[in-house]
């Protein structure tokens, strides 16, 4: 090998990370704007937004599919043996955004940018107003829009694997309606037993919690996870949601209900699950296409990790009730710490899923899985979607939806274009459930988590997953749990409300 060679790689190399700063730079701006769009901006105002996001995102589009990205990448690609490792993964990621993106035209994607824009403000009215007939004809379009895109994608696979694979790589149709499948022959059941069962009082739970109280809640919870608040914020949304601008500048939202104390106690709890994930990148990775979780799935089983084996067990409610009981001492008067963990963890079909608990939750997901593989198989028209998803809470959960608002409208991920991605909450939970039972070998989860002390349990997730950034596959990272496993998440489900409802 020449000097001259090795100058020229290294050259390379410098370009290639110069590149991927400006992919940064434009992923920033277009993040800012919607974590603003999001929280502070007044209503009417997403014309202006609009036309600076289609910029953006044009650019962002040439940045990736034009020749110099495609030259730079054939180029490193043809001495890939001499790079590093990161550098590898980064040759290796781009050059599969390259190949995705190139099939799918300049145009579309910008109209696609654009759509989503105006679709978001038109579902946020829809669902204020209970009005699915003003969201049809976008969700109409998006649901068009998603199928084409999936032909663009991957015009190999069926148009729904395409999708779910963007969301969570090596995710198929094939491998989900077995995971469903199992999920469902265990839950049904058991939430038939749960409840039949005697329900704890959760009444405590709703009664009036002032939003400035539940404000130092969040701080102190904020505190106890260990988020560093000089790099991550907190804010308010109707639905909240983290965004990761980079390693040290993460936000996380949450929704403050005055009658309902947990809704924004776990939803700080969730995203501060994700922003660790983030924050615990490694540092090297930053400012490239390695950075940020690698997959959905895994970044859920951050988020679900923390809401639900961590924040739901008894051990961290024993570790917070004092403090609750100092901010709220008139809403909890004579409530125990034992009874606060058994109306979190109350079992009950219900029909939101944000709020729906960890019981019944992968109902609210395989739902909507069974309605999207319908959407886009043309199987399901978007004028009959209403009535359908009714008729399958009906079904599933056994519960009645009284309106569109609380049913078909209640999430925003339809609005944004994201169809393939709720399976991924649901693999969240499946993965958590295999990462528990492998750190409860190194590690006393209760006696720490008792002490209020998150620190050993985040410092183990952060070895075995934050660190990695993307620069493993969700599948690899699956590896060191021996690969993913569905049953130890049924076992861990019914395991904790067996012991919960004494079945
Ligand atoms: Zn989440």
């Amino acid at each position: 090998m020449s000097g001259g060679v090795n100058m020229d790689i290294a050259k390379k190399v410098e370009e290639l990370k110069a590149l991927e700063m400006k992919m940064y730079a434009y992923n920033y701006a277009s993040s800012t704007i919607y974590v603003d769009s999001a929280t502070v901006a007044p209503k009417d105002t997403s014309e202006g937004r609009g036309r600076a996001l289609a910029v953006l995102s044009e650019e962002s589009y040439k940045l990736i599919a034009g020749d110099y990205t495609r030259e730079l990448i054939n180029d490193l690609k043809s001495v890939y043996d001499e790079l590093d490792d990161q550098t590898k993964r980064e040759v290796h990621l781009l050059s599969e955004s390259i190949d995705k993106l190139s099939r799918v035209p300049m145009d579309e994607y910008i109209a696609h940018s654009v759509l989503v824009n105006e679709a978001q403000d038109v579902w946020r009215n829809a669902k204020e107003n209970n009005d699915f007939e003003s969201f049809r004809p976008y969700l109409e379009k998006l649901v068009d829009t998603a199928r084409r895109f999936a032909g663009y994608y991957d015009p190999t696979k069926a148009p729904y694997d395409a999708l779910l694979h963007e969301y969570e790589k090596g995710a198929s149709m094939e491998m989900l309606d077995k995971f469903f499948g199992r999920v469902k022959d265990a839950l049904v059941p058991l939430i038939e037993k749960v409840c039949a069962a005697k329900q704890p009082d959760d009444s405590f739970l709703f009664k009036h919690y002032p939003k400035a109280d539940q404000q130092k809640f969040t701080d102190y919870l904020m505190d106890v996870m260990g988020l560093d608040r000089g790099h991550c914020a907190v804010g308010e949304t109707e639905h909240p949601f983290t965004s990761e601008l980079n390693k040290w500048d993460v936000r996380i939202t949450t929704h403050y209900y005055e009658d309902n104390l947990a809704s924004s106690m776990y939803s700080v709890i969730h995203e501060g699950g994700h922003a660790l994930y983030e924050l615990g990148g490694a540092d090297e990775l930053q400012y490239t296409v390695c950075s940020g979780g690698t997959s959905l799935g895994i970044h859920e089983s951050q988020s679900r990790f923390y809401e639900n084996i961590i924040g739901r067990s008894e051990a961290f409610i024993n570790a917070i009730f004092p403090k609750l009981c100092e901010l709220f001492p008139e809403q909890l008067e004579g409530v125990t710490a034992h009874d606060f963990y058994l109306a979190v963890n109350r079992g009950q079909p219900s029909l939101i899923r944000t709020e729906a608990d960890e019981l019944t939750y992968c109902m609210h997901v395989i739902i909507r899985y069974e309605l999207e593989k319908k959407l886009i198989s043309g199987e399901l028209a978007v004028k009959d979607l209403p009535a359908e998803w009714n008729r399958m809470y009906k079904e599933y959960l056994g519960v009645d939806v009284p309106d569109d608002t609380r049913g078909v409208l209640q999430d925003s991920h339809w609005s944004g274009g994201a169809l393939g991605y709720f399976p991924s909450y649901a693999l969240g939970s499946a993965y958590g459930a295999q990462m528990v039972k492998e750190m409860e070998k190194e590690i006393d989860i209760d006696e720490c988590v008792s002490r209020g002390d998150l620190s050993p349990v985040t410092a183990w997730l952060g070895e075995k997953v934050h660190r990695h950034g993307s620069m493993l596959d969700p599948a690899d990272i699956m590896k060191q749990f021996g690969g993913f496993d569905p049953e130890c998440f049924i076992e861990y489900i019914t395991k904790k409300y067996t012991a919960l409802y004494e079945l």
